[in-house]
């Protein structure tokens, strides 16, 4: 602790602005998972970008770690500080508000600590679609959806956070602010710098503020659950449901029947969906903008289609809200039966999708050859090539097993998503998770810019150390 530091900063910001005593700071440094804890001297809670470019000047000029915090729902530790007392949690908690809501432009500009399911309702609101959209939206915060580039259920349709973004403001690590807070779609004057924010995992700068693109509200929404046989018939339903319905093939996700049998075992109030298992599931959601009719009937004759073809085993279509939101469901919860059913090894891989299947069957027989008995959990975004395969610990094996088997497992996952040509992290991000794997597996050429253009931004380097790089 350093209290000539603190005292300036308390001058500064104010007494309601800066956490110290010990017993407060203790919520702030672990993450949501509970798998990291670190170290703090203070957590700073700013009201406004001015107050962020204070504090960060202060840590500067004094060499005073700083993390960035959202809402603390990334998966890799990236807003956990790491063991130094000297840390500070710098939180965006309190920088709240939408800034503008353009429905000409279709715009929406907030500042980065607003929760994204409270964006999302104000465009809804407003007749705009904001289609970031993920299990944990009621909690994580826009800076922090923008800097993971978080994706989640939509982006078949819209892309991840990346191509939803605008503009940025972001306050660097020696004060001054970045103000690229621009709603231009189109501005070709160099180099993007807004681009190296997003996914930069706190390591650059605090991001501030965020100018979005909205879509048209899609009103109607239509959802079929359909068994498949294999990965390969997922794959099959894939290019027919794309072809046929394009633009209005908004999500298209994959479960396993071990992913299925988890949810109903851990979550309250779930059934069996069809009479006979399948070896696995695909969810999939049309959306328009009217016209609930015609889309329903789309959807009820692609499944038909597939039925005839052999491109599915049986199928569910949603008749209702409430029956849409069931289905919904038996994706949804899958973290959190994963949650209840003990510690797991999370690996969050994107592939080429063509690759998927023929990836599923090698990766599985070198896990197995690693640890025969572990339990496999693959479930996730097949439409966009984006899988959560998560490792649990064989039945009756005692809970410190994922500790030690992290590595291992990690290295035999990875290697095979390397030859494949798919990519170790596809949207959670590296944050302290994946450190050491992103080292080992990235080309060194690009670890190498990377380095240099955090040298530019963080000279002194008190970016939330420890992550990413
Ligand atoms: C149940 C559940 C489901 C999830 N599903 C998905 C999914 O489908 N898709 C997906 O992509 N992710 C998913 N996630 C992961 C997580 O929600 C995303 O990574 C999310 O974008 C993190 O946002 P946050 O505000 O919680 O950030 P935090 O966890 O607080 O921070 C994440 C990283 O961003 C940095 N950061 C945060 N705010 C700022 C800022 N203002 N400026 C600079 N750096 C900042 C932090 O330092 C840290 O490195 C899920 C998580 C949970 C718990």
């Amino acid at each position: 602790m350093n209290q000539e530091f603190l005292d300036k900063l308390i001058d500064t910001l104010g007494n309601d602005a800066v956490i110290v005593s010990p017993a407060e700071l203790e919520p702030w440094l672990t993450d949501w998972r509970g798998v990291y804890k670190g170290g703090a001297q203070a957590v700073v809670r700013p009201r406004d970008t001015a107050q962020v470019a204070a504090c960060l000047r202060l840590c500067n000029e004094y060499r005073v770690p700083v993390v960035p915090r959202g809402g603390n729902t990334g998966l890799c530790g990236g807003a956990t500080p790491d063991a130094s007392p000297a840390n500070v949690v710098l939180s965006l908690d309190r920088m709240n508000g939408i800034r503008s809501i353009d429905t000409i432009s279709n715009t929406l500009v907030a500042d980065a600590g607003c929760i994204l399911g409270n964006l999302r309702r104000a465009a809804h609101e407003a007749g705009r679609l904001l289609p970031l959209s993920l299990a944990a939206e009621d909690s994580s915060q826009i800076g922090g959806n923008v800097a993971t580039n978080a994706g989640g259920v939509n982006v078949v349709r819209y892309g991840m956070a990346r191509e939803l973004v605008l503009g940025i403001e972001a306050v660097l690590p020696n004060g001054e602010i970045f103000n690229g807070l621009q709603t231009l779609r189109k501005d070709n004057t160099g180099y993007d710098l807004k681009q190296l924010f997003i996914g930069s995992e706190g390591t650059l700068g605090v991001i501030t503020g965020v100018a979005l693109k909205l879509h048209p509200l899609t009103q109607v929404r239509s959802v079929v659950l359909a068994g498949v046989s294999s990965a390969q018939q997922a794959l099959e339903l894939l290019r027919l449901v794309y072809g046929a319905c394009g633009p209005r093939l908004q999500a298209f996700e994959y479960f396993t029947d071990a992913c299925l049998d988890l949810v109903l075992t851990h979550v309250d109030g779930m059934h069996q969906p069809f009479d006979e298992r399948h070896a696995g599931y695909v969810l999939i959601e049309l959306a328009d903008t009217a016209d609930e009719e015609a889309l329903q009937g789309l959807l009820e004759s692609v499944i038909g289609q597939a039925l005839e073809e052999d491109l599915c085993q049986d199928a569910v279509v949603s008749a209702s809200l409430a029956q849409l939101q069931t289905l919904w469901r038996l994706r949804e919860e899958i973290s959190e039966a994963q949650r209840a059913d003990g510690p797991h090894l999370k690996h969050d891989i994107s592939l080429p999708i063509e690759q998927i299947p023929a990836f599923l069957e090698t990766a599985e027989r070198r896990l197995r050859t690693t640890s025969p008995d572990c339990r496999l959990f693959v479930f996730g975004h097949f439409g966009d090539g984006n899988l959560h395969y998560n490792v649990s610990r064989p039945e009756g094996a005692d809970k410190t097993w994922a500790k030690e088997w992290e590595g291992r497992i990690a290295d035999a996952v990875f290697t095979e998503v390397a030859e494949y040509g798919g990519s170790i992290s596809a949207e959670h991000g590296i944050g302290q998770l994946k450190r050491h794997a992103f080292h080992h597996h990235k080309d060194p050429m690009h670890v190498r810019l990377m380095v240099q253009i955090k040298q530019i931004f963080d000279p002194n380097s008190i970016m939330n150390p420890g992550k990413l790089l």
